[in-house]
């Protein structure tokens, strides 16, 4: 059968109805889209042809940073949006895109940190994949879609913050600041791993305020929650920051001196004994401190607090306001 020829006026035709399908089409994919965007932070699709590096994309994607869409240049490149990459995840996104594009992922996905108009970050969720290969088999369209993930990122931040400073107060305690008993015991358990590890020293010395109940008795609970909070300050003001200064209990405090032989620790409490010797205290209180400080003989954790205590207890018996080694 010989094919019949068409005029002008049908080919016209024939197209305006291919438009008029595809403009219903189009409408359609686009009401399917609006349905999608219930999901939380959906922007839409995107489609990346490769050779002509041109990509099409929901508006939405562009105007939740800001802009405007008459402000797009007229053919947008996969660059317009790298471009907005912050620093710190453009290399990331780049690789995992290289490592796609080579086959070694089977999908791109990413989340990154894009610039606003304004000058502030957002952060997109962004997965894609190759749809269509050239004749070659090399990468021809990628398909993508895009989510806004600021506000979860956001929350995330705010929680792993929260965290931390709640990790932080379990491990402080509340009237002086210092370390409290639980922590104590941790560092000084992990210390204790260090040292047997190795042949690094490791002191350790107890305190304890000297008739510190007649402080109660004479001028009230108070001002003895005052001196001790002014004790942890002194003892803080005195030690290196790899040492650590913890309330073991009541008035009796801790002090751990990883890497520290015995005479520098000794040294250091000194120092600390005559510190608060010279110091006046609130409620015009004068006190004095006794210790026992000993050096980790790697006999293991009670063995080392049995031992501070013992020479705690000596420093109170020789007249107080000493320290026993
Ligand atoms: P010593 O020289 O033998 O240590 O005499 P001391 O009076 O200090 O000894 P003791 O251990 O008998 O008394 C400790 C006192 O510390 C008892 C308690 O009232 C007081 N204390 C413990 N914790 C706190 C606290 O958090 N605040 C106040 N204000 N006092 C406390
Ligand atoms: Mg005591
Ligand atoms: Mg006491």
């Amino acid at each position: 059968m010989v094919k019949e020829k068409k005029t002008i006026e049908q080919l016209e035709k024939e197209l305006e109805e291919a438009l008029a399908l595809n403009s219903q089409l189009i409408e359609e994919k686009q009401q399917d889209m609006n349905l999608n965007y219930a999901w939380t932070g959906n922007l839409g699709h995107w489609y990346w042809h490769v050779p002509s590096n041109k990509v099409t994309f929901n508006p939405l994607k562009i105007t939740v940073l800001g802009y405007d869409e008459n402000e797009l240049p007229k053919e947008v490149t996969y660059q317009y949006f790298t471009d907005k990459l912050h620093p710190d995840d453009y290399e990331k996104a780049m690789q995992i895109m290289r490592n796609h594009l080579q086959g070694k992922l089977s999908v791109y996905e990413v989340e990154y940190r894009i610039k606003a108009k304004d000058g502030s970050y957002r952060w997109y969720y962004d997965r894609g994949k190759i749809t269509k290969y050239d004749k070659n088999n090399k990468p021809e369209l990628i398909a993508g879609i895009v989510f806004d993930i600021t506000e979860k990122k956001m929350l995330e931040e705010k929680l792993e913050q929260q965290n931390k400073q709640l990790y932080e107060l379990s491990l402080t305690d509340g009237l002086t600041k210092v370390r409290n008993h639980r922590a104590l015991i941790q560092i000084l358990e992990e210390e204790i791993r260090k040292s047997d590890e190795s042949d690094k020293p490791l002191s350790i010395a107890l305190f304890d305020l000297d008739f510190f109940k007649k402080v109660n008795d004479t001028k009230g609970h108070l001002c003895g929650d005052e001196v001790l909070v002014d004790l942890g300050r002194i003892m803080m003001q005195n030690v290196r920051s790899s040492d650590t200064v913890g309330r073991y209990g009541g008035e009796e405090f801790m002090m751990i001196f990883p890497g520290t032989s015995l005479d520098y620790a000794k040294e250091i409490c000194e120092k600390i004994r005559l510190a608060v010797e010279e110091f006046k205290f609130s409620c015009d209180l004068k006190v004095t401190i006794s210790a026992g400080v000993c050096e980790y003989d790697k006999t293991g954790i009670s063995d080392a607090i049995r031992r501070v205590d013992t020479l705690l207890y000596k420093a109170k018996n020789n007249g107080r306001n000493r320290i026993e080694a």
